[in-house]
């Protein structure tokens, strides 16, 4: 082989080599990810990777090796292919090929079909330039939507570095809700946002396991002073290459009050601001599990009914405004006090269970209750009773022993108005015959089980009969005769007083036509007749069927009726007196006895008490207290009558003093009608010495 042969042969084999590193190099470069571009020292292109093509693919069919990056650009240029050169266009390529020359720092290059390039560019040892473009759109969106989510977001949000708990940055919520304008939180402090006495706890909230601050609420302090309630949630992010969190403070504040006045609203009475029968409940609760006794008291008012029904709702709701403020200043500390009903009231006094301490308590109730009241202008006057039970022994539960109070008040109302009693285990069972004794009676209305007797009323003058009152009677099957004093109140509780009144009134009437004219029948009549229904329509029309005169007629009314002064009531009666009926005040004297409505009040006849009667002969203040009433009763024109005489040393002494008739066991007991009318008949008028 010559030499020449040998050098060729090395020059093949070199460039066989050469042309074999040169294929590796490209294969290489085309696996890359990044776009790849080599330039020489005049800007000319050398080599380039299918990726960077791709890049640039609205130029690509320009590249070619020798052609100047320089020239493309332009081109690039006019076709708009970069939108930050539009409208300055040399200005832009002139930065872009000043970058080239200098390359070292990174640069940004937006395309105009909406990528975003990286450019990295390095110096090669032969004066060229080796260049590589990575695509970063997503990130570029990324970092968008994030700060868009940061700053736009109605939550205020904070940057905190970790290292630091500096904040680094704030979205404009931020700003305004705490009200640091501008950049006035930024390199704050994190804690500074806390009142001081959170701080021992801050270090375990801005270095958590991130997510774990929702857990509990904060204060927050705004730049005023304010303190507001957050809940915080937290991210761990990289901040500008710093560890740090993002935290979203949510203002719970407005929530937080809304929940309270729900949580109160929930617990109390809205109309007296006391706590309402769910709260009392849970109170009474607490007193039984502190296992240190105590003293339920339900309180019931008396007659408050009738006011509201007289004096409108809206009195009627100042009414009850007013008992609750006067409850709540006879209780001591430590006592709550509850409205569970319509008129009832709740107290409990948890811990007391001497009966001295309970009495004096419910005594204080009752008389604070009981004062006048000045409403609108107008005086009203109620009354209250009171049931109390004891804990734990009248019930180890709270609906138990609230139960057990209740049924004492019942009780207390029945038999002792205006008054207080302790709840016994006979009240059940009491209770449970009051139901029975009610359905009873029920039935004895609707079948016409029930009698009525006649008691005469005599003149203590003449000793003739003037007039009989109507008296109910009823004999139960098993338990014999029952006194009205018991099932009158039953009726008007069950509400079959009605019924009960207009039946007594109609064979009153009835029965009367059958005596003679100058013999009047005397009805009873309850204040709740005038409150359930029209009694003046009632008395008209019973008087019209029956043909009795209306001037044969007297109702009998007592003094708690004008209790209510009801215009209803007093129309009633001047309708009745204006027909001819004559209007008699029934137990005069037992009442609350206020002298005034004896003027303006229209009734006729005044029916003295029997305990004024009782004894009255060795008695000089029932004396008094009789002459006094005859003495009213001739200077205003009414007609005094004695109840209950019994003996005869009582007839002298009243017709002493000038009482004008009587009524009592001395003459008669009331008796049937078959037994009354022989009765009229045999008892002539005489004179009285
Ligand atoms: P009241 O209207 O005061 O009736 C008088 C009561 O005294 C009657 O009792 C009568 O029997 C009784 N009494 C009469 N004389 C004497 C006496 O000399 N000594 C004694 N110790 N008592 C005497 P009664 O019949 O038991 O009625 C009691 C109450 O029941 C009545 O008191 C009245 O308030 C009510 N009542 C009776 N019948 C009716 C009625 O038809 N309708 C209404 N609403 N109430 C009635
Ligand atoms: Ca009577
Ligand atoms: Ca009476």
């Amino acid at each position: 082989m010559s030499e020449l042969e040998a050098a060729l042969s090395i020059a093949r084999a070199a460039t066989e080599e050469a042309r074999t590193a040169d294929a590796r190099l490209r294969d290489a470069l085309e696996i890359l990810p990044q776009g790849i571009v080599f330039l020489d020292s005049e800007g000319r292109y050398v080599l380039w990777n299918e990726q960077y093509a791709k890049i640039y693919h609205r130029t690509a069919d320009l590249f070619n090796v020798g052609v100047k990056l320089a020239d493309t650009l332009r081109v690039g240029v006019m076709r708009g292919d970069y939108p930050d050169a539009k409208g300055r266009e040399e200005e832009w390529i002139a930065e872009r090929l000043q970058k080239l020359k200098r390359p070292s720092e990174r640069h940004e290059q937006w395309l105009s079909d909406g990528r975003c390039i990286l450019i990295d560019e390095r110096a090669t040892a032969d004066g060229g330039v080796i260049g590589l473009r990575i695509d970063i759109t997503e990130l570029k969106e990324r970092e968008a939507s994030f700060r868009l989510l940061f700053e736009a977001n109605p939550v205020p949000m904070f940057v905190v570095a970790r290292n630091t708990n500096t904040i680094l940055s704030v979205n404009a919520a931020a700003r305004d809700h705490y009200l640091y304008p501008g950049d006035q939180l930024i390199g704050r402090n994190v804690h500074s946002l806390h009142p001081g006495e959170d701080h021992p706890q801050i270090d375990m909230l801005y270095s958590p396991a991130p997510g774990r601050l929702a857990e509990r609420t904060w204060r927050h302090l705004k730049q005023d002073g304010t303190e507001i309630e957050v809940a915080l949630f937290s991210q761990a992010i990289v901040h500008d290459r710093t560890p740090a969190l993002l935290v979203a403070a949510v203002d719970i504040t407005e929530r937080r009050r809304a929940e309270a006045q729900a949580a109160y609203l929930s617990r109390h009475d809205p109309l007296t601001g006391l706590a309402n029968r769910a709260r009392h409940l849970e109170q009474v609760s607490e007193m039984l599990a502190a296992d240190h006794g105590g003293a339920s008291l339900c309180i019931g008012l008396d007659n408050f009914k009738s006011v509201n029904e007289t004096m409108g709702p809206i009195a009627g709701d100042l009414l009850l405004q007013a008992v609750a403020r006067r409850i709540r200043n006879t209780l001591r500390a430590g006592s709550t006090a509850a409205r569970v009903g319509g008129d009832e009231f709740g107290v409990i006094l948890p811990g007391a269970v001497n009966p001295e301490e309970i009495n004096s308590v419910a005594l204080r109730l009752i008389s604070a209750i009981s004062a006048p009241y000045m409403i609108q202008g107008q005086h009203a006057t109620i009354g209250a009773s009171i049931g109390i039970a004891i804990a734990p022994q009248d019930g180890d539960e709270a609906s138990q022993l609230l139960k057990n109070a209740n049924l004492a008040l019942s009780q207390t109302k029945l038999t002792h108005k205006g008054a207080f009693r302790y709840f016994e285990e006979e009240m059940h069972a009491r209770a449970q015959g009051r139901r029975r004794l009610e359905q009873d009676l029920r039935i004895a209305i609707e079948r016409d089980g029930l009698a009525v007797h006649y008691q005469p009323l005599i003149s203590l003058s003449t000793g003739r009969i003037v007039a009989a009152e109507a008296l109910v009677r009823w004999s139960h099957g098993e338990r014999g005769f029952i006194p009205p004093q018991e099932f009158i109140p039953l009726a008007e509780e069950a509400g079959l007083i009605w019924q009960l009144g207009r039946t007594v009134l109609r064979r009153a009437c009835r029965d009367a036509t059958a005596w003679p004219q100058d013999v009047s029948v005397a009805v009873n009549l309850s204040p709740m007749q005038f409150r359930c229904g029209n009694v003046f329509e009632l008395v008209k029309e019973t008087l019209e069927a029956t043909g009795l005169a209306p001037d044969r007629l007297e109702v009998e009314i007592t003094e708690s009726l004008f209790l209510e002064r009801s215009n209803l009531v007093l129309d009633a009666l001047a309708d009745l007196r204006e027909l001819g009926v004559c209007i008699a005040m029934d137990d005069f004297g037992t009442g609350y006895s206020a002298l005034g409505y004896l003027t303006s009040f229209p009734f006729d006849k005044i029916k003295i008490d029997r305990s004024f009667v009782s004894g009255i002969e060795t008695h000089v203040e029932k004396q008094a207290v009789v002459r006094a009433i005859v003495g009213l009763g001739e200077t205003l024109g009414k007609k005094t009558v004695a109840e209950g005489i019994e003996t005869a040393d009582e007839l002298a002494c009243l017709r002493m003093i000038g009482c004008e008739q009587g009524q009592g066991y001395l003459f008669s007991k009331a008796r049937p009608q078959e037994a009354l009318l022989p009765f009229i008949g045999k008892r002539k008028p005489r004179r009285v010495a």
